[in-house]
């Protein structure tokens, strides 16, 4: 495996300046930082900011902490203050930040900041095409780079680039505010692996997805531009061992007993998060407000221990909100607190790993209620660290917390439901240590088989397939020399068979089918192709015969319409292969046009022996909701009436299966000795043809995914430009 390249807001080493002009240099041990280094990668190069503004250096700092960084195999992208102010303070967590974690309200939309954070994502493209060498995988992190995978994919166009967002990714209903969702999401898409923490957030980026480009998926793959992306949940894991072996280490278990000591017999709950307005800080305070209110008899036994970790201090609210925090916790001691005993012990501050083990293994409970949190990792961590305790400590967390579909076993609370949340803090005070001991062995079982090591392993590996699988797919591709080797074969050739399909293979689809009339350019193409007389030209569709008529019929081909139940030869009249009756039209009629009146946008086409239920202009969501519905209402009643339901694209199709076009080509196979077979279609209809051809026949499908066609091209274009290069041959 080739160098993994990782690009995140904030490099694992951060540089600070001292006032006298010297620099510090400190490593961070988080989470990700765990996951990247066990990367089974020949070499790895990191790529982000590194703490520090560019206008707070001089060029000589520059170039010493650059040196200095490339030994810790960093690479740093240097941002001005107002850079940082406005694409990180501002656009980052002014807007992204609130929007994705469902507080609307807090969000501003200011052009300036969203130009800076354009700016400084295209900043970042460039460091990274500068650094990325052709086997490298790129790994792009979280909000603040959502548009970096698409300006990569511009400059890279082959690269392996994976993105994960380890924030939520919020409904429809709320992307939809932000005036740039399109260009967050081209962004994305321009990844070949898209991955969150849990299945919701794909289903909200799948919906939008859909909603916002257009882009449909099939089993979480969408096509985009004609490459696969892929889109996943990869639930982060922790550093296991790290925590469950920890209390073995001397410093802990000394920082173990010092807060034994501190609070004796008493119980401990604990609350760990960084200051930040989606952690439910407030809520949480009032629960406990009330637990000490309606259950007095836990009035001088069960402290809480709330650490509050630093974080945005420049933004306003990050202040306000520690105001009020202070100010609450303030009152709730004054109100309840005694010489002996303090109800909340507060802490403004980062603790070290050794503290924070330390209070892990101490606290009876831990209670994690975030009003919305991407995964949250003090919860796995707490669970990992009770490992050796023999039983003890309940967890306590939110629903709202992407980490609550892994540990189901927790006590799950709504963390508005203040009597919900201060009925659970009485159960966790009173749970048998047997029933403690379960609930966490149960957990611990998943957090040490899916640690940070497997997730950062699966998502790469996940990555590598997604790139074997587009390979795949460009190995049936039409290239250049494949082109010129059928231009040959023709060439070679003098009774040729030609067979096209007509929506999706000469022409692109259109809201309404009436729109997609051949344009002049198709027109003198089939009739240049078709003028030579070593060719039979057959368009062969699904379109009723009268369109095909007034749209085709002037031109000197075959047309064959409604799925092969009509043909009309070059120069004669249309001729019906088999009239097997159409009574059944009138049972069905009424049942389509039900659904047409509760599906916007939606209408029936009629032709001979078919009838059509098109929803390509009604709302994504919905059209496929009814299709389902259509089909399941349908199916009883076509049962014995040799009809056949089928689905296409955007249409629900229901005919009479005694044609269709495999039967139709067979037809046309058996006319002559053709030493030339050429077949283009793009459909599900199209694939009986595909299925009818010999293996020497050129079959080709417009479009990607499974097809029994031989080769593919990407676009109608392409396919117009290969029948183009044969009427020059
Ligand atoms: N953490 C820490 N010291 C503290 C509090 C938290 O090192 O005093 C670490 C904690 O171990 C965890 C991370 O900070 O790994 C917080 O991650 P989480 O997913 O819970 O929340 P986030 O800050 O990402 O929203």
């Amino acid at each position: 495996m080739g160098r993994v390249l990782i690009v995140s807001n904030r490099l694992p080493v951060s540089v600070s300046a001292t006032p006298d002009g010297s620099l510090s240099f400190s490593r961070s041990v988080g989470g990700l930082a765990t996951g990247m280094a066990s990367l089974d990668s020949s070499d790895q190069l990191w790529i982000g900011w590194p703490g520090l503004p560019s206008d707070h250096v001089d060029a000589d700092q520059q170039r010493q902490i650059e040196q200095r960084l490339a030994e810790e195999h960093c690479r740093p992208v240097w941002l001005s203050r107002t850079q940082v102010e406005d694409y990180y303070d501002g656009f980052s967590n002014k807007t992204i930040w609130p929007l994705f974690h469902y507080f609307p309200l807090y969000c501003i939309y200011e052009p300036h900041l969203w130009r800076a954070y354009q700016e400084v994502n295209e900043r970042f493209a460039r460091v990274v095409c500068e650094m990325a060498q052709p086997d490298d995988t790129i790994w792009v992190h979280d909000y603040q780079l959502m548009l970096l995978p698409r300006l990569l994919r511009e400059h890279l166009p082959d690269a392996a680039v994976g993105f994960f967002l380890h924030i939520p990714f919020p409904s429809y209903e709320l992307l939809r505010l932000l005036p740039w969702r399109r260009d967050l999401l081209d962004g994305m898409l321009g990844a070949d692996l898209v991955g969150f923490h849990e299945y919701d957030y794909v289903r909200h980026f799948l919906s939008s997805a859909h909603r916002i480009t257009g882009h449909e998926h099939v089993l979480g793959t969408l096509s985009v531009a004609n490459r696969p992306v892929r889109v996943d949940a990869f639930p982060m894991g922790i550093d296991y061992d790290a925590f469950a072996r920890a209390a073995a280490r001397p410093q802990i278990q000394e920082n173990i007993q010092t807060l034994r000591r501190r609070f004796g017999t008493g119980r401990t709950i604990v609350s760990i998060d960084r200051l930040d307005y989606t952690k439910g800080i407030l809520h949480r305070l009032e629960a406990f407000d009330w637990l000490l209110s309606c259950r007095p008899e836990y009035r001088g036994t069960v402290s809480l221990v709330l650490v509050a970790v630093p974080s945005r201090t420049n933004v306003p609210r990050y202040q306000e909100l520690r105001t009020r925090i202070e100010h609450l916790v303030g009152r709730i001691n004054g109100a309840y607190g005694t010489l002996r005993w303090t109800p909340i012990h507060y802490l403004y501050r980062s603790l070290p790993f050794e503290e924070l083990v330390a209070l892990y293994r101490i606290a009876d409970v831990a209670l994690i209620t975030p009003l919305r949190d991407g995964m949250n990792l003090v919860a796995k961590e707490y669970v990992a660290s009770q490992e050796e305790t023999g039983g003890h400590g309940v967890l306590i967390l939110s629903e709202m917390a992407g980490a609550a579909s892994e540990l189901s076993e927790a006590i799950i609370v709504n963390p508005h439901d203040k009597h919900q949340v201060v009925e659970a803090l009485h159960r966790a005070l009173e749970m048998p240590a047997a029933e403690r001991r379960h609930r966490n062995e149960q957990m611990q079982q998943r957090l040490r088989r899916y640690t940070v090591r497997r997730w950062a392993a699966d998502f790469v590996e996940s990555l590598a397939e997604v790139k074997a699988r587009q390979a795949q797919l460009a190995l049936r591709r039409i290239t250049p020399e494949l082109r010129d080797q059928v231009v040959e074969a023709y060439r070679g050739a003098t009774r040729r068979l030609i067979l096209l399909d007509y929506d999706g293979t000469l022409v692109h689809f259109f809201p309404r089918p009436e729109q997609a009339r051949p344009d002049a350019g198709l027109q003198e193409m089939l009739r240049a192709l078709a003028s030579d007389r070593r060719n039979t030209v057959v368009v062969i569709s699904g379109r009723d015969r009268e369109t095909l008529q007034s749209w085709l019929g002037e031109l000197p081909i075959h047309l064959v319409a409604e799925h092969g139940n009509w043909t009309r030869r070059r120069d004669g009249d249309w001729q019906c292969i088999e009239n097997h009756g159409h009574d059944w039209k009138g049972t069905l009629r009424p049942i389509l046009e039900r659904y047409v009146d509760r599906t916007p946008g939606a209408f029936i086409e009629e032709k001979d022996f078919s009838l059509v239920w098109h929803c390509r202009r009604s709302e994504p969501d919905l059209a496929h909701l009814r299709i389902q519905e259509l089909r399941a209402a349908i199916l009883p009643l076509t049962e014995n009436l040799n009809l056949g339901v089928f689905e296409g694209s955007k249409i629900l199709e229901v005919k009479s299966i005694a044609a269709h076009k495999g039967s139709a080509t067979e037809a046309w196979l058996h006319e002559e000795p053709w030493d030339f077979v050429l077949a283009a279609g793009d459909d599900y209809t199209d694939e009986d043809m595909f299925a009818a051809l010999g293996d020497n026949a050129m079959s080709i499908k417009v479009g990607r995914g499974a097809s029994h066609a031989r080769f593919s091209v990407d676009t109608v274009e392409a396919m117009r430009d290969l029948l183009e290069r044969l009427t020059r041959a």
